[in-house]
């Protein structure tokens, strides 16, 4: 079997997996677990790894010491013969097909990933707008509060000028009249 490349190309096939009467046991002497290797250099392949692997970080195999619970003892054994001729054409295919559409789907998230993001700038943009609006709104009210008091007082100003031009003409007839009395007496 060639080398084991990513443990993204594996897959759990099941796990404690019999093989003729007596189970397969790592070096934990715990059941080892059954994988599908999906690699394009063994495509089907099955094979038995240390139940700890997937746990223990996948291909970060820790160095095995003694019978150590939690650490990959790096058991491995070939399950079945390998494949050859039209199967090992057939998963050739499936294996390119899903790593093609494993790309589509990454490429998907991404512009997934990228739209989130946009649409999250849109929407702080608009509540920020929103905000702004009503900001707006109520200058706008306090505004139109200032414009009517402004007329109320223009047109009190304006009274009060009729008034004072009325007393001016009252005061200048009055200098008028007396101007003419003193002129009468001297006469
Ligand atoms: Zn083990």
């Amino acid at each position: 079997m060639a080398a084991i490349s990513s443990s993204s190309e594996m897959s759990p096939a099941r796990s404690e997996e019999v093989v003729g009467d007596s189970v397969v046991m790592c070096r934990h002497r715990v059941r080892a677990s059954l994988y599908t290797s999906w690699t394009m250099g063994n495509p089907g392949q099955t094979f038995f790894r240390c139940g700890y692997w997937e746990r223990s970080g996948k291909l970060s195999i820790v160095l095995w010491v003694g019978d150590e619970q939690g650490n990959d003892c790096a058991f491995f054994q070939c399950y079945g013969p390998p494949c050859f001729g039209r199967e090992k054409e057939i998963h050739t295919f499936g294996l390119k097909q899903r790593n093609s559409l494993k790309e589509k789907v990454k490429v998907l998230k991404d512009l997934n990933n990228k739209v989130t993001h946009k649409w999250t700038v849109i929407n702080e943009k608009c509540e920020k707008m929103e905000t702004l609006n009503i900001q707006l709104q109520g200058t706008i009210e306090e505004l139109t509060k200032w414009k009517k008091m402004l007329q109320i007082k223009i047109l009190e100003l304006k009274k009060e000028l009729r008034l004072h031009r009325r007393k001016s003409v009252v005061y200048f007839m009055l200098i008028v009249l007396v101007v003419l009395y003193v002129l009468n007496l001297k006469m």
